[in-house]
């Protein structure tokens, strides 16, 4: 089906050939196969970024806009596109705020120029854009991104001194500051927590918080507009830049390099930079050396995994500010202790606690809150270490751990050896070599051996059978 419609509108998507005229016309079929409230609500107000690599890129002004469209209309609106260029095969919708207002400024201008020439209405619209686009050009902030929420523990004090510090001091002391850290780990809700104390301690200094990936977006647009003298202007003239998640630059070259043009410009000018990625300066491959090494030269602070007490405080932080909900404390404890993966796991966890234990209108119970939350409780205990492995193993059969990583042969201790050498391939993601290493050095043939000796022996020893089902179970309750 897709395949003909490409087929028969070959000639069409041939002649289009460039890709405003394709956008004109996958416009006009999304108004020809929607009713007009609809194609005024969710298509109308979308804009073009670019087609690149057969996936057509559009802008919407909310997120919300963005996951409606793609969640309802996201076939349709692809095929409306296949007709008219059959290279595309995907599509993407990012969220640029500033298009909202563009829009209505567009459609303001349609009605007023609407008599004139059409060049001097296309003239009035692309200016439209730039204005609206000029006003707002960072990303809303998240209200409760703020340093009041942000509980402090040993993993992330550093970077949140760092950050506090940054907050309060009228003059630039570590310029960039490089927050870094795994996914989930608190960096966007500390550079928030940064613009809206900068905002108050000093409403007079312009700040601009904005995602990489919204950066590039409006570098591309800005091109496509033939209008980047403004957007180099808009983003050299702020008091504080803030660019989450760099690592989306990585093998971007051409806004690499805008990016570190604009770097460069604050910089010498004194004004603070403030980044964050998923990993150190260092480590961002796809990044030019030059780049890499030029981020690192100011204040590079990590945020490392939690632990089981900033898991608990913050679970409590929450807790408190929802007093009309009861929630056993054995019920935060369990929650803390197995949900270790990320801070945004763990509150997504206590918020459907939450949600359902309202729904039904009973306390949060420890009873409950295994049975609403067995998938992610046990998606989160898959991901066990070699050395708990290792640990429960050597309980299990009551020998000493030294034993079970020792070299000694005896059966008592071998047997044990080889069921955790299979465990851990089994449970965990750690390659044979690696795996070898963590049991006192061995040789990844010793493990694969192990591995294929206990598969075997569970088919025919009922009793070793029986050890490691119940092994299994303990590492996924
Ligand atoms: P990242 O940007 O590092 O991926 P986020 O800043 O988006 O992570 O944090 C994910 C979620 O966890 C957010 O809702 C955030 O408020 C919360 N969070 C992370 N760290 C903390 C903390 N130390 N105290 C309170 N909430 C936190
Ligand atoms: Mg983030």
């Amino acid at each position: 089906m897709k395949g003909e419609v490409g087929h028969q509108n070959t000639n069409e998507a041939v002649m289009s050939n460039t890709i405003d005229m394709q956008w004109n016309l996958v416009l006009d079929t999304l108004r020809a196969e929607f009713d007009e409230n609809t194609y005024k609500s969710w298509f109308k107000p979308l804009a073009l970024i670019n087609v690149e690599g057969g996936c057509a890129i559009m802008a919407a002004p909310t997120r919300f806009m963005r996951n409606w469209i793609l969640s309802n209309f996201s076939d349709r609106l692809k095929n409306a596109w296949q007709r008219v260029n059959i290279s595309v095969t995907d599509i993407d919708i990012v969220v640029l705020s500033g298009f909202q207002g563009a829009d209505k400024e567009i459609e303001d201008v349609d009605n007023t120029v609407s008599k004139s020439k059409p060049k001097k209405a296309k003239k009035e619209k692309k200016e439209a854009i730039r204005i609206v686009s000029d006003n707002s050009f960072g990303a809303p902030l998240d209200p409760r991104f703020t340093f009041d929420s942000f509980v402090v523990g040993k993993s992330n004090e550093f970077a949140y001194a760092a950050a506090r510090r940054v907050a309060e001091n009228k003059d630039v002391n570590f310029n960039p500051l490089f927050l870094h850290g795994g996914v989930g780990l608190g960096k966007t809700h500390l550079m928030h927590s940064i613009a809206w104390a900068i905002r108050e301690n000093f409403p007079d200094k312009k700040v601009v918080y904005l995602s990489a990936e919204q950066f590039m977006y409006q570098f591309i647009s800005s091109i496509r507009y033939k209008d980047t003298m403004s957007f180099k202007e808009k983003f050299r003239n702020v008091d504080l830049l803030m660019i989450d998640d760099l690592q989306f630059i990585a093998n971007k070259n051409s806004t690499q390099e805008e990016f570190f043009h604009t770097f460069n410009a604050l910089i010498d000018h004194n004004r603070q930079v403030i980044l964050s990625a998923d990993r150190s300066p260092s480590n961002l491959e796809g990044v030019e050396e030059r780049i890499r090494s030029r981020l690192g030269w100011g204040l590079v602070a990590d945020i490392h995994p939690t632990d089981y007490e900033l898991r608990l405080g913050i679970l409590q932080q929450k807790a408190n500010s929802i007093p009309e909900v009861e929630i056993q404390s054995e019920v935060i404890e369990l929650l803390a202790r197995r949900i270790s993966s990320n801070v945004r796991e763990l509150e997504g966890a206590f918020n459907r606690m939450v949600a359902h234990s309202t729904l039904i209108g009973r306390p949060i119970t420890l009873e409950m809150t295994q049975e609403v939350l067995q998938d992610l409780l046990r998606a989160n205990d898959r991901r066990v270490t070699v050395d708990e492995i290792q640990r429960q193993v050597a309980d299990y059969f009551n020998i000493k751990l030294s034993d079970l990583l020792s070299s000694r042969r005896a059966r008592q201790v071998a047997r044990p050896r080889q069921v955790a050498m299979y465990l851990c391939k089994h449970l965990t993601s750690k390659s044979l070599p690696s795996i070898g290493r963590k049991f006192g050095g061995r040789d990844h043939t010793t493990v694969m051996h192990a591995v294929k000796r206990i598969e075997e022996l569970r088919q025919t020893d009922s009793v070793l059978e029986e050890d490691i089902l119940h092994l299994e179970r303990m590492f996924s309750t």
